[in-house]
């Protein structure tokens, strides 16, 4: 069904329903032309809008002043409302599940606060072996907090010996092995490195089967493959807006809490004024009445301009439709991998997992050796990627921005380095 050649990929170009979204972004220049970005699972591209949109947020505060609260083109008190509707079919969860707010991490501490309630029967983190540092730290002090051993609270889970990808009947079996002492399930949605894909709901299943809770991190998820967080009945989740979401470096990322809990106002947590139910949120009185809703973890004001590059963003999210993002990521994807296949001048292998129901926009391509070499030799010729260590060249066209051209243009390109120079 693809086509090795230039012609294929600019007809596949013309016919892509989601052609003119490309428009609506700059591209870094490289060597005086548009880089090939295939970075967006690090940093998305800066949409057009967003610089207008922060000159409305200057131009309303320089006229407003406090009164952009209510008076400004888009009041202030309200912002992150702004975001969270169309977050809401991103992630599939209804508006009183989803609050944007912080940053990814920070929402992590916050959610473990709440749901890692650990007993000395059960007391027991499941992750990924390898997770993302930060997420490692997090729990890493978490468990540290309760007064937990990491050595003996942590239990990660591998890729067997010789494999670079976890089994899932391998989580299930940890699961089952440690159903008495295990407090909580905390996965990446998509691991950063390999790029797999888990299969959340399934996960989520067996962690409640034996009592646990489930969480996941959705950096790599949210804005790469649509997701159905309330009907697979995840406890919470956490992300960031800066990766598929192109939302900015530092904005601000979200949090779904599953209505089951969001609407809990016992459940424990940290409390601040944003978090207060409205009516009473000025009443300066004591008492904190969390919000019963997802809204009920914020604690700080809205951070504005660390939201507007987002809301820009999500207005693109919005037009193109989840659904149809995950079409053209996925052959886009295939496609890129189809010419991966075709290349024999350097030596690598792609982990991420061959079924596209197991993977997002992204391939992880493993060298054993000369990779850092060959992906400076990548920069360059114009291409934006990045190395993981040890050894993984990440490759993520986003369907948003990213064309087949751009694929076939890759592929012309790695397919003449010269590995031995
Ligand atoms: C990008 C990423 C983070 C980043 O966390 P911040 O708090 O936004 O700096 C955390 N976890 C994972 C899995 C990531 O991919």
């Amino acid at each position: 069904m693809f086509e090795l050649s230039r012609q294929f990929a600019e007809e596949q170009d013309q016919s892509d329903p989601l052609k003119t979204h490309r428009e609506q972004f700059y591209f870094p220049q490289r060597n005086g032309k548009d880089a090939i970005y295939f970075c967006g699972n690090s940093l998305g591209l800066q949409p057009k809008k967003v610089r207008p949109a922060i000159e409305q947020e200057l131009t309303d505060w320089q006229h407003h002043a406090v009164e952009g609260y209510w008076n400004a083109e888009n009041p202030w008190l309200y912002y992150q409302q702004y975001c969270s509707k169309p977050l809401i079919d991103i992630v599939g969860a209804s508006q009183e599940e989803l609050t944007v707010m912080n940053t990814l991490t920070v929402n992590l501490h916050l959610l473990l606060m709440s749901f890692y309630r650990p007993t000395k029967q059960r007391f027991k983190v499941l992750m990924e072996a390898g997770a993302f540092p930060s997420d490692q730290y997090a729990v890493e002090t978490q468990v540290r907090m309760h007064g937990f051993d990491p050595e003996t609270a942590i239990i990660e889970v591998a890729p067997r010996a010789g494999e670079y990808l976890i089994r899932e009947e391998d989580i299930f079996e940890i699961i089952a092995r440690e159903s008495s002492s295990l407090a909580i399930i905390l996965l990446g949605g998509i691991n950063y490195y390999t790029g797999q894909l888990f299969n959340m709901q399934s996960i989520t299943k067996a962690a409640h089967r034996v009592g646990a809770v489930a969480g996941f991190d959705l950096a790599h998820v949210v804005g790469n493959v649509p997701l159905k967080l309330h009907d697979w009945e995840v406890d919470f989740a956490v992300w960031c807006s800066y990766k598929y979401l192109n939302g900015g470096p530092g904005a601000v990322g979200g949090a779904f809490i599953h209505e089951r809990h969001a609407r809990d106002t016992n459940r424990q947590r940290l409390g601040g004024w944003w978090g207060n139910e409205e009516s009473t949120r000025f009443k300066m009185e004591k008492g904190f009445k969390p919000k019963s809703r997802a809204e009920g973890w914020q604690i700080s004001t809205a951070q504005v301009f660390n939201m507007v590059a987002l809301k820009a963003s999500l207005e693109l999210f919005e037009s193109a439709g989840m659904a149809a993002l995950r079409d053209k990521s996925i052959k886009l994807t295939n496609y890129l991998e189809f010419l991966l296949k075709h290349i024999e001048n350097i030596k690598f292998e792609i982990i991420t997992p061959k079924n596209c129901k197991e993977r997002g926009a992204q391939l992880s391509l493993l060298f054993h050796d000369k990779g850092r070499e060959i992906q400076q030799k990548m920069t360059d010729a114009g291409i934006i990627v990045d190395w993981r260590e040890p050894g993984v060249i990440r490759i993520s066209p986003a369907p948003l921005y990213n064309s087949y051209g751009d694929v076939f243009h890759f592929y012309e390109i790695i397919a003449n380095i010269d590995s031995n120079a």
